[in-house]
């Protein structure tokens, strides 16, 4: 039986470790929290359970095929229900849109606005579903193992019909004219740190996505799918060994065979990181010749998504707002062109999630949980240093914003449960 060592018990390598445990290896996972997750973990303090990244389910599908692959039914592991409407937007000037998966819903929004839009939407929706299905098709379920895989004419000319070509914001323009309907389709970009105004306009396919797919919300949290991974992958007798932290992956004759964790060397057959890519590079492959291209500096000249800013409240009243929460500024451009060029958002937009409106099991009675993300310039890459003083003094100015919100105000004001759980999560992801 070949041994694999899993570097991180992040839902990648939970999930790697799955598939391999499933096809025969010996699998070990190597995680230096003290619990899975990785960025998908959990903060519980005075009864709240604040999941402290990702909070948006997309693609049900892809979680549940998981748990179908190693055998089992995923309804034993993960509860999933549809969130409806899946996103509640607010304008600047106060303008309320739902973002929902059901079209009947969303004609009758669009068609407040105009029904020149709402043509427009529909046909963003034809093109941009062609463009996804060969992107799917072509590229996202297929292995590329060699140049020639995609170098090739059948592949590159599918490649153009992607027409990645025009920015995200210019190629919804070329649908709608309404300024708050090209914003509600352009900002998903920032889901993963790209300003749409530079990203590729493929990234559209996000809301697309969640329309045709729908938005799901896991009992529980999101935490839930990491301990249910953590769960499959022990029933089918893998190992986690917690508190290791790799510093090595152990290169000989080109073979990635040893890694050193907690200054001991451990052997095994195979060895997959799961750590970021730019991080691995830089820390865990020792030798310039195993870097090849990928040295210091040229990881440090990567291009990295901006990062987010988080605030974690446990508040002592309700508050009835939908599940997923964006405000948008009065100068949504401005605001992330700030986030690219190292400036901090002065009047940024925001999303406010709070699970507690559907969840009693994430916050105590009669209580609310809000996890509130502001999009800021990458953290490493920046010439702001996030002292506890500058933490504090955005937390503050990022507060009295949303106090200013006509619906959020009432219940900022009387807030009294503040926890002190703010912190920054890097997403270093190279782009
Ligand atoms: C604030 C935020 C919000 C997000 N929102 C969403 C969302 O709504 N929907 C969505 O789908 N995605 C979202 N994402 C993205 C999603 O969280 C990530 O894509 C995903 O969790 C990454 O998983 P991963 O396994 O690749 O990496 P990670 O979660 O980073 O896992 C890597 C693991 O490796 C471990 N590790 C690293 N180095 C070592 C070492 N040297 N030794 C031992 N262990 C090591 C780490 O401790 C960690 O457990 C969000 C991300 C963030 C930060």
């Amino acid at each position: 039986m070949k041994k694999v060592i899993v570097i991180g018990a992040g839902t990648a390598g939970l999930a790697s470790a799955i598939r391999l445990q499933k096809n025969g290896y010996d699998v070990t996972i190597l995680e230096k929290n003290e619990k899975v997750g990785g960025r998908m973990y959990q903060i519980e303090s005075n009864g709240f359970k604040f999941d402290v990244g990702p909070t948006i389910v997309m693609m049900k599908d892809i979680y549940e095929e998981l748990f179908r692959y190693s055998g089992v039914d995923p309804k034993d592991y993960i509860q999933m229900s549809r969130v409806e409407p899946m996103l509640s937007l607010t304008f600047a000037d106060g303008y309320q849109m739902d973002a929902s998966s059901d079209l009947v819903h969303m004609t009758k929004t669009h068609e407040a606005i105009s029904e020149k839009d709402t043509q427009g939407y529909l046909a963003y929706l034809a093109d941009i579903y062609k463009r996804y299905l060969i992107a799917k098709n072509d590229f996202i379920d297929r292995s590329f193992r060699k140049p020639s895989d995609f170098y090739n004419p059948k592949t590159l000319y599918q490649a153009l019909k992607l027409k990645t070509f025009s920015n995200a914001y210019d190629s919804i323009g070329k649908f709608v004219d309404d300024e708050r309907m090209r914003q509600a389709l352009a900002f998903q970009t920032l889901y993963i740190g790209v300003s749409p105004y530079s990203g590729p306009s493929i990234y559209t396919i996000i809301p697309m996505i969640e329309l045709l797919y729908g938005v799901y919300y896991i009992k529980g949290g999101m935490y839930s799918m990491a301990k249910a991974m953590e769960r499959r992958f022990l029933e089918l007798g893998g190992k986690i060994l917690f508190n290791q932290n790799v510093s090595e992956i152990v290169i000989k004759d080109k073979i990635a065979e040893d890694v050193i964790s907690n200054h001991e060397m451990i052997t095994a057959d195979l060895i997959l990181s799961n750590a970021d890519f730019p991080y691995a590079m830089d820390n865990l492959i020792k030798e310039n010749k195993y870097k090849k291209k990928y040295t210091y500096k040229r990881v440090d000249k990567m291009e990295y998504s901006s990062s987010s800013f988080l605030i974690y409240l446990g508040m002592n009243k309700k508050y009835p707002k939908a599940l997923h929460n964006i405000y948008f500024t009065s100068n949504f451009k401005e605001n992330v062109n700030n986030l690219f060029e190292d400036q901090m958002p002065l009047d940024p937009s925001f999303y406010v999630y709070s699970p507690s409106q559907i969840d009693e099991s994430v916050a105590p009675e009669g209580k609310e949980l809000l996890y509130i993300l502001v999009p800021v310039p990458n953290k490493h890459h920046s010439k702001h240093t996030w002292t506890k003083e500058f933490t504090e003094k955005y937390e503050n100015h990022v507060l009295n914003i949303m106090a200013k919100k006509k619906d959020l105000k009432i219940y900022l004001n009387i807030l009294k449960l503040k926890l002190i759980t703010h912190q920054m999560i890097l997403k270093k992801n190279s782009i």
